[in-house]
């Protein structure tokens, strides 16, 4: 076990499959690691901590990688779409150092149908290899969280508006792109005063639109984000877990968040409610 400069304990592994099944709207699912150092607090991936021994400790704290990951991906014909990733951010922290998914990538077949999703602007260092693939999406995260909202929930995640310039320069370079706007939270998806969602939803399309071909929306998963999180929320930001923990009020909610949505008049892919 390794431990780079920011602290992430780095455990490599040998895996015996780079290219997992899914049903996650895709054929197959590439995760170059295992756990993730963005370290988001309502991680809804944090579950496979389980599996893993106790020594590892916290979720986003520890990272599984594949070092045959790339070798794997080698001279195999891929059928169907496949997403990046699940139970990690390809372009997390340590990619920088690893370049396990840069490596992945160049040995992976072209013609597969490749969708990244990421809430960090390293995939720009990426682009020359993305242009090879010929049918290829990238969607950044955005939220809109920023100071101390954002160091509760996404503490090792790039800004919300490196990932906006990120979208522009991905667009600029001929890729499509998309912004998966999650975890809608309410209250939070907000400017730092902590706005009304309608307002900050207006606001990530505002700054937005130019650069993505479509949106995907997505409402926090209370139960998914974990014991840990809802105590922080109910905490932190109690209207907003008022909202959430209360069936009713949730749904007013999402009823009237939708209706905002449809009126932004913009591409959407699929709102989900979990
Ligand atoms: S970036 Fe994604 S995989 Fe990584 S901690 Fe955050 S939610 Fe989990």
């Amino acid at each position: 076990m390794e431990e780079s400069q920011s602290m992430i304990k780095i455990i490599e592994i040998k895996a015996k499959e780079i290219f997992t099944k899914t049903k996650l709207e895709a054929d197959y699912v590439i995760n170059p690691y295992v756990g993730c150092g963005h370290n988001c607090l309502y991680c809804y991936a944090k579950f496979i901590a389980r599996w893993r021994p106790i020594e590892y400790g916290k979720w986003g704290t520890w990272v599984e990688a594949k070092i045959n990951g790339p070798e794997l991906a080698k001279d195999r014909k891929v059928k169907g779409t496949v997403f990046m990733s699940s139970i990690c951010d390809a372009y997390q922290p340590i990619e920088k150092e690893l370049k396990f998914t840069r490596k992945i990538l160049e040995n992976l077949d072209k013609n597969a149908k490749l969708s990244i999703l990421t809430k960090s602007d390293l995939v720009l260092r990426d682009i020359d290899i993305l242009k090879q693939f010929k049918n290829i999406e990238v969607g950044l995260t955005i939220n809109s969280f920023i100071g101390k909202t954002k160091n509760i929930f996404e503490p090792g995640a790039p800004e919300n508006q490196q990932r906006i310039s990120a979208l522009q320069r991905l667009k600029e370079q001929g890729i499509k792109t998309y912004a998966f706007v999650s975890p809608i939270i309410p209250e939070l998806i907000a400017s730092p005063a902590g706005a009304l969602a309608k307002e900050g939803l207006q606001d990530i399309i505002n700054k937005t639109r130019n650069f993505v071909d479509y949106y995907w929306f997505e409402f926090l998963n209370l139960r998914g984000a974990g014991k840990e999180f809802a105590q922080v929320l109910q905490k932190e930001f109690p209207q907003s877990y008022k909202i959430v923990s209360n069936e009713i009020l949730y749904k007013d909610f999402i009823d009237k968040t939708k209706e905002e949505i449809s009126s932004f008049n913009i591409k959407v892919r699929e709102i989900v409610k979990h």
